[in-house]
Order: structure tokens, then C-alpha cells, then sequence
């Protein structure tokens, strides 16, 4: 099968030619070279770059693992909320290939684990918007069965975004619920963006509460 490659750069729109091409096909080398992966040590719990010694963010304790692919800087900053509130599509085709990219190069690290959880919307959500963004950004890796229906968001609440750390905590408080077929299961979380952590602190309480094993946590985006 011939691969059609795109003739232009969806960051510059300028034309690609051939010794301008990235890892991504979607990408000229130069905005592919000003990507902001994260490439400093962060907290193991937490994802954030506090340095060594122990993490005081209460919301990880039980993480067991936390890994982030990129600041959640422009333009994946512009990426993710092009997808999540214009469905740009093909903003999430180019997303999702640096998500398989990830599972990839860590296959044998996490190859033990269980399943991948998806963050959940909220059923009026996925009605509005047609999609949830964290299902779609995990839906050709391979490495780990996607698991959809087994975490649920039960009450719909307002974006976090514009909220405080701790409005964010009372807003989220109580609107996820996980079944209890995942008791004693090890799982890989996964979120599009991670900034204050109320959201994925939340979630984890609640898998905790069915007894779920090791919780490990994936964002394609952590803001530091
Ligand atoms: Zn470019
Ligand atoms: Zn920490």
C-alpha cells in the first residue's frame, strides 16, 4: 500500500519536502524540534518537578507511578482544546500518535498491567461533544486493553477549568464511580491534561474504595 504523506505542516503550514520530515508525519522537523516534551525528572507520584524527597501532594499518595509526555504548553495546549471543544479530529489523530508513541517505547514497563482507564465524561458530555477525547487519544495503542465502561463519571459537573484547587476538589467531589470488577486489578489511568491533580486524586479514591491494585498514571499533558 502506498502511505500518502501530508504535503504540509499542521503547525506552520509550510510544505514539508523530504529532508523536513519528523517522527510525526503530521509535522515539519522544526515545530516537531519545539515540542514541549518533558524532559527534566519529575515526582514520581505527583508528575511535577519538585525535586527529590518526599511528595506532599496528598491527591498522589496512592499513585504508584506518574508519567507525563508533554508541558501542557502551546501548541499542545492548543491541540487539546482544539479537539475537545471544536473536535478537531485531526488535532487528535496528530495527539494520539505521540499517545502510541508512549505506549510503545514503555511497552515493557506496563505490559503487566491490566487495563488502560480512560478519565470519564459525563453521558450529557459525550452527547454534546460526540466523543471523549481520553478514549479517542488511546484507541490504536496496543499495548493494553482499553477499558471504557468500567469507570463512570455519575454527576455531571461544571469545567474545572477557571476554578481553584480547592473548588476544583468540592466541584469533582463524589461524581466518579468505579465497578467492583476492578478490585485487586493493576491499571494505567489516562488523562488529556493534568493541572491541579483534583481530577485524577479524585479517581483514584474512588478505585481504592473497590479495592483496585496499583494505580499508575499517564497524562498527555501535565502543567508544572
Ligand atoms: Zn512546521
Ligand atoms: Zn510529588
Amino acid at each position: 500500500m502506498v502511505e500518502l504523506l501530508p504535503a504540509w505542516c499542521f503547525n506552520c503550514r509550510r510544505f514539508i519536502s523530504r529532508p523536513c520530515r519528523s517522527p510525526s508525519q503530521y509535522l515539519c522537523s522544526t515545530c516537531y524540534g519545539k515540542l514541549p516534551f518533558i524532559d527534566g525528572p519529575t515526582c514520581t507520584h505527583c508528575g511535577l518537578e519538585h525535586g527529590s524527597g518526599s511528595c506532599s501532594n496528598s491527591w498522589a499518595k496512592d499513585i504508584e507511578s506518574f508519567h507525563g509526555i508533554f508541558y501542557y504548553q502551546d501548541p499542545i495546549h492548543a491541540w487539546i482544546v482544539n479537539l475537545k471543544y471544536s473536535a478537531g479530529l485531526f488535532a487528535g489523530r496528530i495527539l494520539r500518535g505521540f499517545v502510541n508513541t508512549w505506549f510503545t517505547e514503555n511497552t515493557a514497563a506496563i505490559r503487566s498491567l491490566d487495563a488502560v482507564l480512560p478519565v470519564p465524561i459525563h453521558p450529557l458530555r459525550l452527547r454534546q461533544r460526540g466523543f471523549n477525547q481520553t478514549a479517542l487519544l488511546l484507541k490504536s495503542q496496543r499495548v493494553l486493553p482499553l477499558k471504557t465502561g468500567l469507570l463512570k463519571k455519575q454527576r455531571f459537573t461544571s469545567q474545572q477549568a477557571g476554578l481553584t484547587g480547592l473548588q476544583r476538589r468540592d466541584n469533582i467531589k463524589g461524581s466518579f464511580k468505579a465497578t467492583p470488577s476492578l478490585h485487586s486489578k493493576n491499571v494505567l489511568l489516562f488523562d488529556d491534561v493534568c493541572t491541579t491533580g483534583q481530577t485524577l486524586g479524585e479517581i483514584c479514591s474512588c478505585l481504592k474504595k473497590v479495592g483496585v491494585g496499583q494505580i499508575h498514571i499517564l497524562t498527555l499533558s501535565r502543567s508544572m
